[in-house]
């Protein structure tokens, strides 16, 4: 028999510990933990993001700053902004929005947020610091997937882990963090060969593909945990992950619904980054 991994459940119960750490920073400083956040453009899903972020920093009694440019901004507009944000001591946590418009350097921009505010783990400083197993600010959706591992006692040592997907804000992290966990990593890609056969030994299956029901049953080993990174729509527009579920479920020993699985953790996590770079500062 499956067990399914709520999100929403291991969210809840971090989201309460966050805010007593915010609780906390606020009575031994006397200031709130401070997240800004850069939007620029209007494309809708990043709005709707950006607000989500909003109301969970205001939840967890963290101080959100929001900083709007228009869609034709200058990079040294945008720039300005973030080197401001970069000055503030009551800023704890900065984060840019992605994508940005396309007459923006995005690696310029993001180069300018210091490692110790960089609260979605995108810096190079970050990324190399958790490839050298050094504490850092990780990416939040790869290291939300590590905390509900860790909440479910699902061990990790000896493993094999398979991550389907290399990118560099879920794929790759996922990978490193699998290893600092003494797992054995094997990182498939759309030029893998042999795929099924790789993620069918897998004890622990993470799909991070962006593709609407790609593992199937014929992918996952019996009892194996599997992990759906994937955010997709249906035929009929509901959301679906990368995992074939209904497919695959029986197979497993755990496996993380979307929606309800990874989703929700993803936001916790950037609360819980915040939090941490303020108690670090
Ligand atoms: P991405 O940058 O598009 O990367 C997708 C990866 O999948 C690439 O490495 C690609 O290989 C690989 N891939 C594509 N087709 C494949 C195939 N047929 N066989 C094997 N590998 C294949 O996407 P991402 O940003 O990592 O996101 C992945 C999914 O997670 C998306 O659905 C996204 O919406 C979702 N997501 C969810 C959250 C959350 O909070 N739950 C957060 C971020 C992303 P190549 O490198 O060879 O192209």
């Amino acid at each position: 028999m499956y067990r399914i991994i709520d999100g929403k459940a291991h969210s809840a119960k971090l989201r309460a510990e966050i805010k007593l750490r915010a609780e906390k920073y606020f009575e031994r400083t006397g200031r709130r933990v401070g997240l800004a956040v850069v939007l620029v453009g209007n494309d809708p899903a990043s709005q709707v993001y950006v607000r989500n972020k909003i109301k969970a920093c205001e939840e967890a009694g963290i101080k959100s700053f929001a900083n709007y440019l228009p869609e034709d901004a200058t990079q040294s507009q945008v720039e300005e902004v973030v080197s401001g944000l970069v000055r503030d001591e009551s800023i704890n946590g900065i984060l840019v929005q992605l994508p940005l418009p396309a007459q923006l350097d995005e690696k310029r921009i993001l180069d300018l947020i210091p490692v110790e505010k960089d609260v979605d783990g995108f810096s190079e400083q970050n990324i190399g610091r958790l490839c050298l197993n050094q504490e850092s600010l990780v990416a939040c959706t790869p290291n939300g997937v590590m905390q509900m591992l860790k909440e479910e006692g699902i061990e990790l040592r000896g493993k094999n882990a398979v991550v389907i997907g290399r990118s560099n804000i879920v794929g790759k992290p996922m990978a490193m963090l699998l290893l600092n966990s003494d797992a054995t990593v094997t990182v498939c890609h759309s030029k893998t060969q042999n795929l099924k056969d790789i993620c069918s030994r897998a004890d622990i299956l993470v799909a991070a593909i962006g593709r609407a029901k790609f593992v199937t049953a014929g992918m996952v080993k019996q009892g194996a945990v599997v992990v759906d990174v994937g955010i997709n729509r249906n035929e009929d527009g509901k959301l679906c992950g990368d995992v074939d579920f209904e497919n695959v479920k029986d197979k497993c020993s755990y496996i993380t619904p979307v929606p309800g699985g990874v989703g929700p953790m993803t936001i916790t996590m950037l609360l819980y980054n915040t939090v941490c770079a303020a108690e670090r500062s």
